[in-house]
């Protein structure tokens, strides 16, 4: 682990900036654990994801200080950012804050910590230094998390690779800290204290003897012909044997609201749902045979949980999911899926050998790592595990 360096004292008061659903879960256990130890703290809700967010705040018992409401349909990315900006300044201006916390990729990201960059206060940046290598893909995550590096002071990085990216970017050593990335702690922590609500087990009787397919999708770098093309070989696939179900939360982005309702509509064996209340979804993951997905914290928690998946996408900047045997890449081509599909069902060494769980994005702990880099170890956290490190 790197040296723990304490800049905050005891009283230093932080401002938590995020907007949508994988922010929020991924920083839901960085909330509750510095609530828990009575930091001053501040919530923004940025507001660009919107009913995606609600059953979220009910199950981690968040309330934010702010709502920002930035979203406008069918803005663009430009128009969100300059909203973003200008909406966050007056709250850092009221509140001012010690540090702001940022995650990941989002345009919330990005924005949050240039509006802090600009008022002079500095940024910690979760799940830093991953990188697919094209600036464009996905897009525009990929320059979203770049830029945030730029500015950040405290980079908290979930993996030994990552935390090698920002060293090779030349990001001084004492500003990384290996701390395992906190949507493990969110999935642990849901998995063990909650039970899926009526509607899983109402799902897990329809796919009673049946191999389980959950399904996601919604980057931007998919939509259209792409996106379509991936459906129809999963309907395929599900059609060409009884044995199959699936089970696709539908992301309520009109990109794939449009390509599902044309190439998945009707099956008796595929359900098609609302997106689903973290809860239900990750119970639902624990029990899927087979999961298909361009998400980024699919990947996290398909590895952790030990599910074999297959990433519908070119090129991921988590490539730990795929070096650790889990995941497996099928980028644009129907005809790759297809294949992989059917690989999936006759290659048993291949399904058993994707279904270990490995630690390679976390422990679990990585939200007392990250407050204790902050404020110092206190005496009331556990004692931590080592991360297990690959390369
Ligand atoms: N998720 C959820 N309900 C769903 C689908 C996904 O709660 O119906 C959760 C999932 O467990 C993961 C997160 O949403 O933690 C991933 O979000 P998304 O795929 O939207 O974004 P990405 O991770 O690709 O940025």
């Amino acid at each position: 682990m790197t040296q723990v360096v304490s800049e905050l004292s005891k009283t230093s008061k932080i401002l938590i900036c995020f907007g949508t659903r994988p922010e929020l879960i991924k920083f839901a256990p960085m909330i509750q654990f510095l609530v828990a130890s009575g930091k001053q703290l501040v919530t923004v809700n940025t507001g660009q994801h919107t009913d995606l967010l609600l059953p979220l705040f009910e199950l981690f018992g968040i309330r934010p200080d702010y709502n920002l409401e930035a979203m406008v349909a069918g803005q663009s990315l430009n128009a969100l950012g300059s909203r973003l900006l200008e909406k966050l300044d007056p709250v850092l201006e009221k509140e001012q804050p010690d540090l702001v916390l940022v995650q990941g990729d989002t345009a919330s990201a990005v924005m949050g910590s240039m509006a802090a960059f600009n008022r002079r206060i500095p940024v910690g940046h979760l799940e830093a230094g991953l990188r697919s290598g094209n600036p464009l893909s996905p897009f525009p995550e990929e320059m979203n998390r770049r830029l945030v590096g730029q500015i950040a002071r405290f980079h908290f990085a979930a993996t030994e690779r990552n935390r090698r990216t920002l060293l090779d970017e030349g990001v001084k050593p004492e500003s990384i800290h290996l701390v395992g990335n906190t949507v493990v702690d969110a999935l642990h922590q849901t998995l063990k204290t909650t039970r899926p609500g009526s509607t899983v087990a109402e799902m897990q009787e329809w796919a009673a003897g049946k191999k389980l397919v959950l399904v996601t999708t919604h980057r931007r770098e998919n939509f259209g012909e792409t996106m379509s093309l991936h459906l129809r070989a999963l309907r395929e696939f599900i059609e060409s044997r009884t044995d199959l179900a699936m089970v696709f939360p539908v992301h309520p982005n009109p990109n794939v609201r449009a390509a599902v309702n044309a190439e998945l509509d009707h099956h008796p064996r595929i359900r098609l749902t609302d997106p689903m209340g973290y809860c239900d979804f990750v119970h639902l993951l624990s029990h899927a045979w087979l999961i298909v997905s361009d998400s980024g914290g699919i990947q996290e928690e398909a590895t952790a949980l030990g599910k074999p998946m297959i990433v519908l996408r070119e090129n991921t900047e988590r490539p730990e999911a795929v070096e650790c045997g889990v995941a497996r890449l099928v980028g644009e081509s129907p005809e790759r899926l297809r294949e992989m599909l059917r690989t999936a069902l006759i290659d048993e060494v291949w399904h058993a050998s994707a279904s270990r769980s490995c630690d390679v994005f976390g422990d679990g702990h990585a939200a007392e790592r990250i407050c204790d880099v902050l404020f110092g170890a206190s005496e009331k956290t556990n004692p931590l595990q080592p991360l297990s490190i690959a390369a």
